[in-house]
C-alpha cells in the first residue's frame, strides 16, 4: 500500500466497507505485532505509528459486522464493553497511573482508516483537548 503522509490523509484514502482489513492478518499472526494482551475474545498490540510513549489498540479477534462504532448492534454489546475494560487492564499493565487517552474513530471525519473496529489506548504523555 502506498505511503501516506498523514494519519489523516490515509483515513481520508481508505473506503468504509465489509473487506477484510489488516487487522486479520495481525489476528492470525500472518502480520508480526507486539502483542500486549490476549484472550479468546480480544487482541491488544502496540500500534504501528505511536502517537504518544504507549500507544495500543485494542481490537475484537471477531468482527462480526463492527467495522466501527457507528455500525454497533445491541448484540455487540458485549464485544464493547470488554474492549473498554480490556483496556483498562493494559493501561495499569503498562503502568499508565496518571491518566491515559481512549479514543475510537469513526468513519472519514473521524479519521478511521481500518475498517475493523479498534479502540486506541494512548499514554505515558500530557494529551492535550481538544483533540485535532
Ligand atoms: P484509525 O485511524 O483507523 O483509527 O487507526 C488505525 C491505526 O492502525 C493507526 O493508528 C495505524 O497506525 C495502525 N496500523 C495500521 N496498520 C498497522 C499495522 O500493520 N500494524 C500495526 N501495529 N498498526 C497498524
Amino acid at each position: 500500500s502506498p505511503v501516506m503522509a498523514s494519519e489523516k490523509e490515509a483515513a481520508l484514502a481508505a473506503t468504509p466497507s465489509d473487506s477484510p482489513t489488516i487487522f486479520d492478518k495481525i489476528i492470525s499472526k500472518e502480520l508480526p505485532s507486539t502483542v500486549v494482551y490476549e484472550d479468546d475474545k480480544v487482541l491488544a498490540f502496540r500500534d504501528i505509528t505511536p502517537q504518544g510513549p504507549v500507544h495500543i489498540l485494542l481490537i475484537p479477534k471477531v468482527r462480526d459486522g463492527l467495522t466501527g462504532l457507528s455500525k454497533a448492534e445491541e448484540r455487540h454489546i458485549d464485544i464493547l464493553g470488554r474492549l473498554l475494560y480490556t483496556a483498562k487492564l493494559v493501561a495499569k499493565q503498562e503502568g499508565l497511573d496518571e491518566g491515559f487517552r481512549i479514543v475510537i474513530n469513526d468513519g472519514p471525519q473521524g479519521c478511521q482508516s481500518v475498517y475493523h473496529i479498534h479502540v486506541h489506548l494512548i499514554g505515558g504523555r500530557q494529551m492535550n483537548w481538544p483533540p485535532g
